[in-house]
């Protein structure tokens, strides 16, 4: 897509830190740098969210997760553990439309802001019963795609 940052990135129009490449994903280092090795990884075609993939696009990218993890992981032995964040539409503070996974490493002593995500918990609002009838629901979904 031609007027998109990562597609550019990808096509080396604009420079980045790259950590991986293959013939299917980009892996580099975010600019903001919530923490220190936080890394984007993205596929090379161009998707704007989740809901653009389909099962087989999302096996050749998000298979290359633990391998990444894994070397941003060992690259420094400060980092403690790693949060997988993958923003999809506006309202879930995604500001990039071409999807991607952020990996951020997280060290002890290291406060990271989660991305604006304020939780709430909400189960005092749904009985067993509306429990069951979500899951049910989602699975039927499932089941029927
Ligand atoms: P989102 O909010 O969409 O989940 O995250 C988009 C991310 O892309 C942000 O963390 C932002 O720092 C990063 N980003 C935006 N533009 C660039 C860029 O030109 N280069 C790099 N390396 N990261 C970028
Ligand atoms: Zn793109």
């Amino acid at each position: 897509m031609t007027d998109c940052i990562f597609c550019k990135i990808i096509n080396k129009e604009i420079p980045s830190y790259t950590v991986y490449e293959d013939d299917d994903v980009l892996a580099f280092l975010d600019i903001s740098q919530v923490s220190k090795g936080h890394t984007l990884l993205i596929p090379k075609t161009h998707v704007a969210d989740i809901f653009e993939y389909d099962a087989e696009l999302a096996a050749r990218v998000f298979s290359k997760i633990p391998a990444i993890a894994t070397a941003i992981k060992q690259h420094d032995p400060a980092i403690k553990g790693m949060n997988l964040l993958n923003n999809n539409g506006k309202l879930a503070h995604q500001t990039v439309f071409h999807s991607h996974i952020h990996l951020i490493p997280r060290y002890e002593d290291t406060e990271v802001d989660g991305f604006g995500l304020k939780w709430q918990t909400h189960e005092a609002d749904f009985d067993q019963e509306a429990f069951q009838a979500m899951a049910t629901a989602i699975k039927n979904r499932l089941e029927e795609a």
